[in-house]
C-alpha cells in the first residue's frame, strides 16, 4: 500500500528535494508551500502523514497544527529551525508526532517518517477490527490479512468482504449485498454480486483452503466462521 505524505515547505527547492526522495521510497507525495492552502487539503484530503514547516507565508505551521486537530489525527512531523527550542515543545503540546531540525539528513527524516506511520497503524488497528480465525479486516486501515499475509482487495471486494463480515451467520440476499456495496442507484446486473463473491473466493477460500463464504442457492450468501 502506498501512503500518502503531504509536504507543506515553502523553501522549494528543499521541497522539491524531499519530494523525490520520499517518491523515490515509494511514497505518494504532495505538496503545498502556503500554511492555509495546506490547511484546507490537509482538512479535505486523505494523507497518511504531514511535513510541516514552522515558518510558512499564510499561516503559521503551529497555527496549521492546531487548527487541524480540531478535526484530524494526520499523523505531523514538525520541521523546525535550528535550536527553536520553543517550536518543538509546542508543536508537541499541540499533537506533533514528531520534529526534525532544519538543516537534517535525508536517511534521518525517512527514519522518522517510518516510525510515525509505523506508531500511527499500530494505534489504528484494533479500532473495528473485524476478526474471523485467522482473517483479520480493518476498516480504519483497510487492510485484509490471512495471518501475516496481507491480502490485496479492490475497494469494492474489501467493501463486500466487510458487509459479509459486519453480518456474519446472516444470510444477505444479492439486493442487499448491491444496495450496500454498490449503492441504491446501482443500476446494473444482479449477478455482479456473484462475480465479485468468485474474486472473493478466489483471494480467500481457495488461496488459504478455507471456507468463510457460503452460497445460499436462491437467496445469496453468508458469511460463517470457518471451522478449526
Ligand atoms: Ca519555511
Amino acid at each position: 500500500m502506498e501512503e500518502k505524505i503531504l509536504i507543506i515547505e515553502d523553501e522549494e527547492k528543499l521541497a522539491r528535494f524531499i519530494e523525490l526522495e520520499l517518491e523515490h521510497e515509494g511514497y505518494r507525495v504532495e505538496k503545498a508551500t502556503d500554511g492555509r492552502d495546506a490547511l484546507a487539503m490537509a482538512e479535505r484530503g486523505d494523507y497518511d502523514l504531514l511535513l510541516l514547516d514552522v515558518m510558512l507565508p499564510g499561516m503559521s505551521g503551529m497555527e496549521l497544527l492546531r487548527r487541524l486537530r480540531r478535526t484530524k489525527q494526520t499523523p505531523v512531523i514538525m520541521v523546525t529551525a535550528r535550536d527553536a527550542v520553543m517550536d518543538k515543545v509546542t508543536g508537541l503540546d499541540m499533537g506533533a508526532d514528531d520534529y526534525i531540525t532544519k538543516p537534517f539528513e535525508i536517511e534521518e527524516l525517512l527514519a522518522r517518517i517510518r516510525a510515525a506511520l509505523r506508531k500511527r497503524s499500530g494505534a489504528a488497528a484494533g479500532e473495528g477490527l473485524l476478526t474471523s480465525g485467522k482473517l483479520t479486516l480493518d476498516p480504519a486501515r483497510h487492510i485484509v490479512r490471512y495471518g501475516e499475509e496481507e491480502i490485496s482487495l479492490t475497494s469494492r471486494e474489501f467493501d463486500l468482504l466487510q458487509a459479509l463480515m459486519e453480518n456474519r451467520s446472516l444470510v444477505l440476499r444479492r439486493e442487499q449485498l448491491l444496495s450496500k456495496v454498490w449503492g441504491y442507484d446501482y443500476m446494473g446486473e444482479t449477478n455482479v454480486v456473484d462475480v465479485y463473491i468468485r474474486y472473493l473466493r478466489s483471494k480467500i477460500d481457495e488461496k488459504f483452503d478455507v471456507k468463510y463464504i457460503h452460497t445460499v442457492r436462491g437467496v445469496g450468501y453468508v458469511f460463517r466462521d470457518a471451522e478449526a
